[in-house]
């Protein structure tokens, strides 16, 4: 049994501070500012168009493909700004790998639950199996405005001393020219960069206005912890988790967290259905086509960007909730995936943007997040073979669906136990001994 611990998410604390660009901005610096965003979409957009599922996701490679291409030519961007969209289009589809391979153990696990299940449970499996084979997820595309990490080859965020208290410094398209644009913070976002390392920004546009979203590191000192748990993330009813004694001595706690996500989310799926086929219906009738067309895909992009919202807002208070039950515990959480245990708490901006609603790696973020906020170290674990192993180490195991639970039915000592909190138990241990 594979029982490495992959890696620690470290003690170090990721946060955006969104600031507004300040409101006396010349009209000057806003056409830059806005020219200068636009080049770098066009940038990001022919870069990914030179990547496909086969390119080998590395910076040499699409370097290499970048060079051999006319971008750099038709954006007429520094160097430091394509290397800059070579990152972005390289996250995005490496996110999207991970996405895509979580996606596919969750519809594999469900598929193969489907093939072993009772009569009882076969028309709500079958229902789980269709709405993952909906949400497949695509690989990235860029047709609106996107930005992306600027960092000291580009830019920078710099103290004023004058009226400004706070300026974003960066390049622009003119060779060898810069300009320093004036932020707005509040005392809050100046709290917030307090004693913290900025290490790179984004230029964001909402609402015809600009912010600086930068992204800060903190240290925060690490919590002392000998007592372990584990948590297993389940397909519905989200967290299990197991909080083992110390030293063996006493009773483990177990808890299943569920949250309410699912049942907002489903209301909204059913209102982005109804949209969509009374779009498909509408395009049968061309005039109408015409005159309504834009405004239900304005709904439609509406309705997604709020379901989005509920979704990992739902996932922080749950992530909240998480920490604050284990708070005190070393943890250790399952992952599905090698590549993305090298994750280490960047790109948390990044996240909240991204739809994805089989995101568990998100909701691992998000855990380890709050509790590294609370200086409590968590650990990813590989996951394989937990669910289908007792916590006894045998595998001569049944498992049975009974009111939407999935038990495990242990043949060598005999324990019955919830699938999900069994799976816990394995990552524990795997959390101990690793
Ligand atoms: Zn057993």
């Amino acid at each position: 049994m594979d029982k490495r611990i992959i890696i620690v998410v470290c003690m170090l604390v990721r946060k955006t501070v969104r600031i507004p660009v300040h409101y006396e901005t010349t009209k000057s610096k806003v056409d830059r500012l806005g020219r200068l965003t636009a080049r770098l979409t066009y940038c990001i957009s022919l870069i990914n168009g030179l990547v496909s599922p086969e390119t080998s996701l590395d910076r040499k490679t699409l370097r290499r493909l970048v060079k051999d291409s006319d971008i750099v030519q038709k954006c007429g961007l520094s160097a430091g700004y394509v290397d800059q969209c070579i990152d972005k289009v390289l996250w995005a589809w490496r996110s999207y790998e991970d996405r895509h391979g979580e996606w596919q153990y969750m519809y594999d696990r469900a598929v193969e639950d489907h093939a072993n299940c009772g009569d009882d449970e076969r028309g709500e499996l079958e229902k789980k199996v269709k709405r993952l084979e909906k949400n497949e997820p695509s690989p990235p595309v860029f047709d609106h405005k996107v930005s992306c990490r600027l960092d000291f080859r580009t830019g920078g965020i710099e103290r004023g001393e004058n009226s400004f208290l706070l300026w974003m410094h960066v390049s622009t398209l003119v060779k060898g020219e810069t300009m320093d644009v004036p932020l707005n913070p509040s005392y809050y976002h100046l709290k917030q960069l307090e004693g913290a390392m900025i290490s790179d920004f984004e230029i964001i546009r909402k609402n015809g206005r600009y912010y600086a979203h930068v992204s800060t590191t903190r240290f925060v000192v690490d919590v002392e912890t000998s007592s372990y748990g584990g948590i297993d993330q389940g397909l519905n009813r989200t967290l299990a988790i197991v909080l083992l004694p110390p030293t063996g001595a006493g009773v483990p706690r177990e808890e299943l967290l569920y949250d309410e996500k699912r049942n907002m989310l489903d209301k909204y799926d059913a209102i982005i259905a109804s949209l969509q086929s009374a779009m498909a219906s509408a395009r049968h009738d061309r005039a109408r086509w015409l005159v309504e067309y834009h405004k239900m895909s304005r709904k439609l992009k509406q309705l997604r960007g709020k379901r989005n919202n509920v979704s990992v807002y739902h996932d922080w208070l749950l992530a909240n909730k998480a920490a604050e039950y284990t708070d005190g515990y070393t943890i250790a959480i399952g992952n599905t995936r090698f590549r993305q245990a090298q994750y280490r708490g960047n790109g948390m901006p990044a996240l909240r943007k991204r739809i994805g609603k089989w995101s568990y790696a998100r909701q691992r973020m998000f855990i380890a997040h709050k509790r590294a906020e609370r200086g409590l170290s968590t650990m990813l674990v590989d996951e394989r073979n937990t669910s289908n192993t007792c916590r006894c180490g045998s595998r001569l195991v049944t498992r049975k669906y009974l009111n939407g639970a999935s038990w495990l039915l242990c043949h060598s000592c005999g324990s019955k136990l919830d699938a999900d909190l069994n799976a816990a138990y394995n990552i524990a241990a795997r959390g101990m001994t690793g």
